[in-house]
């Protein structure tokens, strides 16, 4: 049941957004009302993955599988902006759909535009850019914490032309349908911390590649999520993108701009929730006085007021982030602060939008259940609610010159 938009995804009027970021907005919420909305509740029921690489395909054609891709590579160049424009629209119409794009056009991509060697960015990202070869971004391990990343299993060694690596990733997004995966491995077994890590592009049908199945999981069911195993694999070896001890240090601080695109689409996801709310309560009625329970229910109302200033506060979070990085200005502890903001933000929101629908919130016909379990992703992927905080206050003391043993 969609009410229309009490909050609309424009309506921040920022300054630094120019006619270009306006149109591009209505574009893509064109595109997303005609092809993504529609199909939502049905693709996320069946699980189904290819209805969504099929959007994905389709959002390649118009230009936003190479969003941020320079445009010497075939990309279309554009700046941050124009990406969180695209997470919070796709957030907004789809979070299974949002994730399949942020791996791809985020963090995944801009490791091989940002830090591979001339020739290998050359050799891939035309195709990447089409959307031809999907990109997933494989770090994490099962028998390693994530936030001990750095500690991966995975190796990596070179024999003649070719560096051999053995090892699974776990919980990698997009992991059943990349064509290309970002790997993480250790390449000086000497070194066990993040100074032994290479980074590698490797081809799906590079010997020894096996996608091992896809994780059962709580939201975001039409996107790829599993686990992926690298056997002996064999990667030429000019696909290194970089090597220790550089290599993670330099990931890691990549990671931090690309941080800004998975808040972004809790964004869109806490204002899908907003605006089918007010649409329900519109429509529910008291019996009485036949007045809506918006209009009647003062209580309501209260709730519709908290929410939209929680959603809004956390779009202007990361706003502000992204204006610090395009302007050249500092930036980690902010884009830190609003990603750990809008992961909660967006797990109170769509938990109050279920409350406000009733029974209708808790059944699976409406979206809102949907929206309640895909919104919990953000605080765990792409650096946990825990991770987030001690970043921020890891540059809160360090501003300070405050040790924090
Ligand atoms: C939807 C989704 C998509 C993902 N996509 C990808 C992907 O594409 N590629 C990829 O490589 N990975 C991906 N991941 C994995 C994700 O990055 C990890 O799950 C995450 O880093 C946490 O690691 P973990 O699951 O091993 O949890 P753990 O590291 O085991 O942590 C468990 C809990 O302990 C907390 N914790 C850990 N250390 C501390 C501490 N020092 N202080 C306080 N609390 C702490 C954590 O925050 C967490 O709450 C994805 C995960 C999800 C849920």
């Amino acid at each position: 049941m969609k009410g229309g938009e009490i909050i609309p995804l424009e309506e921040l009027n920022l300054p630094f957004l120019s006619e270009e970021h306006r149109l591009l907005r209505s574009a893509i919420r064109e595109f997303a009302e005609k092809e993504i909305i529609p199909t939502a509740l049905e693709r996320d029921k069946n699980s189904d993955i290819q209805g969504t690489v099929k959007i994905f395909k389709k959002l390649a054609k118009l230009g936003y599988a190479g969003i941020r891709i320079p445009e010497e590579y075939g990309g279309q160049g554009m700046d941050m902006y124009s990406e969180i424009i695209l997470m919070e629209e796709l957030g907004y119409a789809d979070p299974s759909v949002a994730v399949t794009m942020l791996i791809h056009t985020g963090a995944a991509a801009a490791c091989i535009y940002q830090l591979a060697p001339e020739e290998l960015k050359q050799r891939y990202l035309p195709t990447i850019a089409k959307g031809e070869k999907i990109l997933a971004f494989a770090m994490t391990e099962d028998e390693i914490p994530g936030s001990w990343s750095s500690y991966m299993k995975t190796t990596a060694k070179l024999e003649g032309d070719k560096y051999i690596l053995n090892g699974r990733k776990a919980f990698i997004t997009n992991a059943g349908i990349a064509d290309l995966f970002v790997v993480f491995a250790r390449l000086d077994q000497e070194k066990p911390d993040h100074k032994g890590i290479g980074i590698f592009l490797v081809e799906k049908e590079f010997p020894g590649v096996s996608f091992e199945s896809e994780e059962p999981a709580l939201g975001i069911k039409a996107a790829s999520w599993g686990t992926v195993s690298f056997n002996n694999c064999e990667v030429p070896k000019e696909n290194l993108i970089m090597e220790p001890p550089k290599a993670f240090a330099a990931a890691m601080n990549l990671f931090n701009q690309e941080r800004m695109e998975n808040p972004s689409v809790c964004n869109g996801i806490a204002t899908r929730a907003l605006d089918e709310s007010v649409g329900f309560l519109s429509q529910r009625k008291d019996p009485r006085s036949g007045k809506s329970f918006i209009e009647g229910y003062q209580s309501l109302q209260f709730k519709i007021a908290e929410m939209y200033a929680l959603i809004r506060a956390s779009r202007l979070g990361v706003w502000h982030a992204a204006y610090l990085l395009e302007n050249g200005h500092p930036y980690v502890k902010e884009v830190s602060a609003a990603k750990f903001f809008a992961n909660e933000a967006v797990r109170k929101v769509c938990s109050d939008a279920v409350q406000l629908h009733g029974g209708y919130g808790y059944s699976a016909a409406l979206i809102v259940e949907k929206l309640l379990r895909d919104g919990m992703f953000g605080g765990i992927a792409g650096g946990t609610l825990e991770a987030l905080k001690l970043r921020t206050i890891r540059e809160i003391l360090r501003e300070k010159g405050i040790s924090r043993k």
